[in-house]
């Protein structure tokens, strides 16, 4: 058995964190979460004359605020929504997905370590600025694979072990533990997903191109949803800041959370959680 697939088999046990979940919910929406179905953006977004996509901005809140709604007291029936939904990731998709990464990640390290080969790209890569959390992720979504990462994808059609054989040992150790590395930081281990509590909800990939997450900053807490991963929760969840992935946690707790102005990792582990459920 590999380091990926060791770690990945942690049974989920479903039970258990229901019945966390009906003593104090907010436990269970620490730990675990289901997603709901991404809002069809194409309906929210309309072109100019010259073809730009204009967001129509109160379709979206107005849209957002009904998917928030739907959550209030914590509705069974939106948490049965977050399970059926095509956001949701079963178990063996969720393997299925790190493999994947995993694979990915190896080659992708590999042309890396590559490049730094390559005096000229150095200098390129280290003039280039620290991007900003919104430039970073528009270029997630915009990213294209090099030539060089799509011939390696089909010479070795998935298969790590056969691809990492290629390389000298030392190597294949730095490549492994990188990879693993990454996989965890945007995958998590099955069963341990934060939308697997039905208590968390990816929002359309839209709001980044238009900084509509500006407007969840301010409003969500109203509607009992945080951000789940920012840049100072990585040092408890080790995920990469998430801008569409919100999470319900009541409005209680939320304002609560809000007005602090911290992380909901920082607010159950200084035990902030305890004084609003006494
Ligand atoms: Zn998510």
């Amino acid at each position: 058995m590999d380091k990926l697939s060791e770690k990945s088999s942690v049974p989920f046990d479903q039970e258990k964190y229901e019945e966390a979940g009906r003593k104090d919910p907010l436990l269970v929406a620490c730990n675990y979460s289901f997603s709901l179905p991404e809002i069809d953006s194409d309906n929210l977004v309309e072109y100019d004359n010259q073809g730009k996509p204009v967001l129509l901005h109160k379709l979206m809140i107005d849209g957002i605020k009904e998917l928030f709604k739907a959550a209030e007291d914590f509705n069974p029936e939106f948490r049965q929504a977050c399970k059926i939904s095509s956001g949701y990731r079963s178990i063996e998709q969720l393997e299925q997905l790190r493999h994947d990464r995993y694979f990915l990640k190896l080659l992708e390290t590999y042309l890396e370590k590559e490049d730094e080969k390559d005096p000229l790209k150095m200098i390129q890569k280290n003039m280039a600025r620290k991007p900003t959390e919104q430039e970073r992720l528009i270029k997630y979504f915009g990213l294209k694979k090099s030539p060089e990462l799509i011939e390696l994808e089909k010479k070795f059609a998935g298969d790590s072990e056969k691809f990492l054989s290629t390389v000298d040992p030392e190597m294949q150790e730095f490549l492994r533990e990188e990879a693993l590395k990454k996989v965890d930081q945007s995958v998590p281990y099955a069963g341990r997903s934060d939308h697997h509590t039905g208590l968390a909800v990816d929002l359309p990939h839209t709001i980044v191109k238009w900084n509509f997450y500006e407007w969840l900053e301010a409003n969500a807490y109203f509607h009992g949803f945080i951000r789940r991963y920012t840049e100072e929760t990585i040092k408890y969840t080790r995920v990469n800041p998430e801008i569409w992935h919100w999470r319900y946690v009541g409005k209680k707790h939320a304002t609560k959370i809000h007005e602090l102005g911290i992380t909901i990792d920082e607010y159950i582990v200084d035990g902030h959680y305890k004084e609003m459920i006494e």
